[in-house]
């Protein structure tokens, strides 16, 4: 794990949280993209060496969706900057760690990304992404 890339922040209405951030942060989105085969809507921040992701819910049903009615708004996921994020998933479960997904997928802002399962790391949702290298 190289460092924390983002975090990721559950909201309701992307328009109003995309002020309200712009507003904390001293800087707009640089960049907003649906994933929508996770029924979200994303918009990203740069802080520092880090960022910030919004995530709205754009399907009733998907996982953001069920996130915001048991949770309510906040921390959605840590996502940590890996190099081989193959590598980095089988290390973690020989280290007993469940994983979301069985193989790499595609995220947004141009990231391989696969997650370890919140009830397994001290109920944090983990994200593992590396930059996707064409
Ligand atoms: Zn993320």
């Amino acid at each position: 794990m190289k460092k924390i890339e983002h975090l990721g922040i559950a909201v309701h209405n992307m328009q109003d949280s995309n002020k309200l951030f712009e507003k904390l942060l001293g800087v707009a989105p640089y960049k907003q993209e649906e994933v929508a085969s996770e029924g979200v809507m994303t918009s990203f921040f740069q802080n520092g060496p880090n960022k910030i992701e919004l995530l709205a819910a754009t399907d009733p049903t998907g996982p953001i969706a069920k996130f915001l009615e048991k949770k309510g708004e906040g921390i959605h996921h840590v996502a940590f900057e890996v190099d081989d994020i193959k590598a980095e998933m089988e290390r973690l479960k020989h280290e007993g760690f469940t994983l979301l997904n069985e193989k790499p997928k595609k995220g947004a802002d141009n990231k391989w990304v696969a997650f370890v399962h919140p009830k397994s790391a001290n109920g944090v949702l983990v994200e593992l992404c590396q930059e996707i290298k064409e």
